[in-house]
């Protein structure tokens, strides 16, 4: 597994649990899979000796960090089998990469210009705006984007985020965001997991409501959609595809070609979670039932709830009885860090919320979600 954080921990949980022993590459000591895997080579993504060693003890690679270096992902792939392939995730990697596939493949996405040089702002339409500003790489959690309103505010954007290539996005009046999370199998064979819907903070993942509150008619668009991003990449391993609702169309905003915060869920409500697909894609089992057994509502808990070395009030929610609390292990709380997280299950999904909203403000989150 290349990348040490929650999600390799989950997929180190899984595959261990199928058997398998999982090696881990990070460059952080204390990474949350690394300490659980049984082996942690501690080194850099672009490390050439820690490649070669992963490349020659290990049967199948996976990712869950997207920003592993292409040349990383070519040479592992020259050596043993990787999964979801470098090709695919050097689309997922740069913005302008995977919104140019994304239209040429004829998947709705919003209005959108890409900006290499300031010279490219001049040729902006004016119904653009206002617009998101995004840099083109290495962007995540609401990082490496500004609101402007006009093209003026956009030049000065585009200085401060480093003057990097970007995508300029028309801001758009979001109805609800959604997500589908699916597994695609070597034999082209896909999983998708009920849709979720998501609420975000600052940019980041708050809240997540599974089954999506939608009419079935968007449900079934929502997944035929995903499962079409899924096929244009001949994608294998688990994949997330972000989506905006405006106006009951269906915009793919952006996607991960790894498991994803807002499939946490599938951890406590469905018979297989997104963390086992990816174990069973890659080694080439047929896939798990994706079938939600509970309604779940995940909340996220960031760093920003750690009191100053102390602990957030966990009675406040452990006594709880269909509250799954999950903490990843991580040493050092700090603002907008994903520390852990906490679902709700149950029959109804409008009272697991209720109930999630409870356990989210008893644990001090006070802004609406
Ligand atoms: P990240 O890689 O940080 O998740 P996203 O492109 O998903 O980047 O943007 C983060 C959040 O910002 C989205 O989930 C959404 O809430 C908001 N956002 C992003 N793009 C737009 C847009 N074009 N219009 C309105 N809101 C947007
Ligand atoms: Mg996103």
């Amino acid at each position: 597994m290349l990348g040490g954080g929650q999600l390799g921990r989950y997929f180190v949980m899984a595959a261990h649990e199928l058997g398998y022993r999982v090696w881990v590459l990070d460059p952080d000591e204390a990474s949350p899979a690394g300490r659980i895997a049984d082996r942690h080579i501690v080194a850099g993504f672009d490390d050439p000796a820690a490649t070669a060693e992963l490349a020659a003890g290990c049967v199948a690679v996976s990712t869950e960090f997207e920003n592993v270096p292409a040349a990383t992902m070519h040479s592992l792939a020259e050596r043993t089998v990787v999964y979801p392939s470098a090709a695919a995730v050097a689309i997922a990697q740069d913005r302008i990469a995977e919104k140019s596939f994304l239209l040429d493949s004829g998947i709705p996405v919003g209005p959108v210009a890409f900006v290499r040089t300031t010279e490219d702002l001049d040729g902006l339409a004016d119904d653009l705006f206002p617009a998101v500003l995004k840099t083109a790489t290495l962007g995540y959690d609401g990082k490496g984007q500004r609101t402007v309103a006009g093209r003026r505010e956009a030049e000065e954007a585009f200085v401060e985020l480093g003057s990097v290539p970007c995508v300029v996005e028309k801001l758009l009046p979001l109805d609800l965001e959604l997500s589908v999370v699916l597994a695609r199998s070597v034999h082209g064979e896909v999983a998708c997991f009920a849709t979720a819907e998501n609420r975000h903070r600052d940019g980041i993942l708050d809240v997540t409501i599974t089954p999506a509150r939608i009419p079935y008619d968007l449900d079934v668009l929502a997944r035929a959609t995903a499962t079409r991003v899924a096929e244009a990449l001949d994608y294998v391993g688990v994949l997330a595809v972000e989506m905006f609702v405006v106006d009951d169309r269906i915009l793919v905003n952006e996607m991960a070609p790894r498991p994803h915060n807002s499939g946490h869920v599938t951890l406590d409500s469905t018979v297989t979670s997104q963390f086992e697909q990816q174990v069973r894609a890659l080694c080439r089992l047929p896939l798990g039932s994706s079938r939600a057994h509970s309604a779940a509502v995940m909340v996220n808990l960031l760093g920003d709830l750690w009191p100053a070395g102390e602990q957030p009030p966990w009675p406040a929610v452990t006594g709880e009885p269909d509250l799954k609390l999950h903490l990843y292990g991580k040493l050092e709380p700090r603002p907008g860090r994903k520390m852990g997280h906490m679902t709700l299950l149950g029959g109804d999904v409008e009272s697991v919320l209720e109930a999630a909203l409870r356990a989210r403000s008893a644990i001090g989150i006070r802004e609406d979600p």
